[in-house]
């Protein structure tokens, strides 16, 4: 098995053992990092493709984010793919809708916004604000199976609460389309930290100044989808050498606002 590069982040409900399309488990691990152990991770193989796997979610006990991305970098891992619940902010998403978001917002109020503090990390460019080369590979397979997911801007908030009908208001004036608590700032920290970093969402509520439908089986029914084409998406993230994203964090590092070697600047 080569060494893993991707980490994958499910944090949708999914069926029990669902995580087995992506192989067995042939190694777990707790990683130490200067924010708590973040893990255990899982070491998945199938087909002699190794994917860690660390099941993610915004409820009271959310890892530490800037834990997992260190963890991520400990493993020597390259890119980051989550997979998650998302709420429906848009008019035209409905509940089973799968969303590969283009930009964000950041909405956050109390998480940390620089790994490196005092550091000038904080200045370097989130454009692009995702992977491009990651979306691409995850669009191309989900087209495989006829799902053709929406592009749009991610709120990212600190949750765990739903918004209230006059939050979903506003927040679609800004122009955001679906509401998260999962991604931000776990995508500036991958930037820092020199990490692809991807989202795939799956829309599982509808925002609240919507009309509720009842569910009729719509999410269920995306979730085997996805399942079906993981494998795959995770093996082109693992094989798929090239990216632009490390451009503009090679150009940081050339003006000292990143650090030569990312361990340089353990914080405090
Ligand atoms: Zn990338």
């Amino acid at each position: 098995m080569n060494p893993p590069r991707v980490l994958f982040l499910p944090a949708v409900l999914l069926p029990p053992r669902s995580m087995d399309c992506l192989g067995d488990v042939v190694q777990e691990s707790e990683v130490v990092t200067p924010w708590g152990t973040v893990g255990p991770i899982a070491l998945r193989e199938r087909d002699g493709v190794g994917v860690y796997v660390l099941p993610y979610s915004g409820h009271p006990t959310r890892l530490d984010p800037r834990g997992t991305m260190w963890a991520a970098k400990s493993l020597g891992v390259q890119r980051v793919l989550i997979w998650e619940r998302v709420v429906g902010l848009d008019e035209h998403l409905q509940r089973g809708d799968m969303v590969v978001p283009t930009d964000y917002i950041d909405w956050t109020k109390r998480l940390p916004t620089t790994l490196f503090t005092d550091r000038g990390a904080g200045y370097l460019s989130q454009v692009p604000p995702f992977c491009p080369e990651t979306h691409g590979i995850v669009k191309d397979h989900l087209a495989r199976v006829g799902v053709e997911p929406r592009e749009g801007v991610y709120l990212g908030v600190d949750g765990p609460r739903r918004e209230t009908p006059a939050e979903a208001r506003m927040y679609r004036l800004w122009g955001a389309h679906v509401l998260g608590m999962n991604v931000i700032p776990e995508v500036v920290f991958a930037k820092e930290l020199e990490l692809c970093y991807g989202v795939l969402a799956t829309v599982t509520e509808v925002a609240a100044d919507r009309p509720q439908p009842a569910p009729q089986g719509e999410v269920r029914e995306v979730l085997r989808k996805v399942l079906d084409v993981l494998p795959h998406i995770v093996e082109d993230l693992s094989r798929t050498p090239h990216c632009h994203c490390g451009e503009s964090q090679a150009a940081a590092r050339a003006r000292g606002i990143l650090p030569d070697d990312w361990r340089q600047w353990v914080p405090t």
